[in-house]
Order: structure tokens, then C-alpha cells, then sequence
């Protein structure tokens, strides 16, 4: 027994978003067809509007409604700092520590052969393009704050091994010294930045490493 053609493609429209399975996405159908036509259009309207208006900030692939997101627009932010997280959850979750003021570099990932994702699919090589248009410092410091699983230790090694044969210059033609760290131990193996609290996120941020 099936439901009518219309509603069964409801239903597989929801199941294809993360996490969610058939009884998920039924749950999800039939609340949606008790809304009045009005709720049904706001809701297709907001989707809509979100999916043309927000999308990547062009420096730090943060998502944005315009070119620069505003972080990167804001004069405040030490720019000399770049925290290179895997996903915007990860920004919003370094974000509610209140501890961060530099910028951010969101790589859509990790490196992971077993799922198909290499180094090519992830912002990699914009982070290094990144890195050497950075004329103003003598100094700057790259923050790997990726989750601890075994992917994500192979692509923060995979980073820092770039950027220890980046070659970069300042105004002055000197040098910029480019110093790799990455957060203190103390956050969960294997999950996600954004799981670990706030206090833990700020201490491992604030005690963080040389790479
Ligand atoms: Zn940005």
C-alpha cells in the first residue's frame, strides 16, 4: 500500500536531507499538509529566498548573503590570525566562545579517500592563495582547529606540511613567518567541534599548540 504519488514524492524529498529516515520524513510530509496554504507558501518563499540570497563569502567560505561575509568585513577581527575550521557549524561554535577575533577558513571537509573526497574538493589550495596575499604582517598564525578523527588528523597534517613550503612576502619584501597551530588536547575523539561546550572549546583554543 502507497501513498498517493504526490505525497510519496513529499516523502522522498525529505529523506534525502541528513539524518533523516522514512518515518522522519513521513512525520515531516504530514505536518506539512496540515499548514494552511498561506504556512505552505512562507515556508517554500523562505526557503527559496535563503537558497538565492545566502551564498559563500569569497575569502573565508563562510556562508553569506554577501561577497564578504561579516566576519571578514569587520575592520575589528585580527586578520592576522585564520582559524581553519571543517564546516560553518564549527565557525558558529568557536563563535559562541566569545574568545576568537581572528578570521576563519571553512574547508567544506576533510580529506576522506574512503568517501570520495580529496584535497582538490575541499578549499585548500584558496587557503594557501589566501596565506601568501596576506602583505601587512611580519607574522601570522594558522589555527587548525579540525575535529580529531583519523581523517582529520591526516588533513591538518596535509595543511600544515603546505603551508610549511609557502613562500610568502610582506610590504617590505621580507619574509611573513607562518606559525601552524592547532587546538590543545581535551576535545571528544572522533566528534564534531561543534559537540564539545563552550568551556571546553575555549580552553583547548586558548591553550592551543605548535602543529
Ligand atoms: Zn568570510
Amino acid at each position: 500500500m502507497r501513498y498517493a504519488k504526490p505525497l510519496e514524492d513529499l516523502i522522498e524529498e525529505f529523506r534525502k536531507f541528513p539524518s533523516i529516515g522514512p518515518k522522519s520524513a513521513q512525520r515531516m510530509a504530514f505536518a506539512l499538509l496540515k499548514k494552511s496554504p498561506d504556512q505552505v507558501s512562507k515556508f517554500t518563499r523562505v526557503v527559496e529566498d535563503a537558497k538565492s540570497q545566502i551564498a559563500y563569502c569569497s575569502q573565508c567560505f563562510n556562508l553569506s548573503s554577501d561577497q564578504l561575509c561579516n566576519i571578514c568585513n569587520d575592520a575589528r577581527r585580527e586578520s592576522s590570525q585564520i582559524c581553519v575550521i571543517e564546516t560553518v557549524k564549527d565557525l558558529m561554535a568557536l563563535e559562541r566562545t566569545h574568545e576568537y577575533r581572528g578570521l576563519y577558513h571553512v574547508l567544506g571537509g576533510v580529506i576522506s579517500p574512503l568517501d570520495g573526497i580529496s584535497a582538490d574538493d575541499l578549499n585548500i589550495q584558496a587557503l594557501i592563495s589566501r596565506v601568501q596575499a596576506l602583505p601587512d604582517w611580519t607574522e601570522i598564525e594558522i589555527i587548525l582547529a579540525i575535529g580529531l578523527s583519523t581523517e582529520g588528523e591526516a588533513t591538518m597534517l596535509y595543511i600544515k606540511r603546505l603551508l610549511e613550503n609557502v613562500i610568502a612576502r610582506n610590504k617590505s619584501g621580507e619574509a611573513i613567518r607562518i606559525r601552524v597551530t592547532r587546538l590543545a588536547h581535551g576535545l571528544p575523539v572522533g566528534a564534531d567541534l561543534d559537540y564539545a561546550d563552550e568551556m571546553t572549546l575555549t580552553k583547548a583554543l586558548e591553550a592551543r599548540v605548535l602543529a
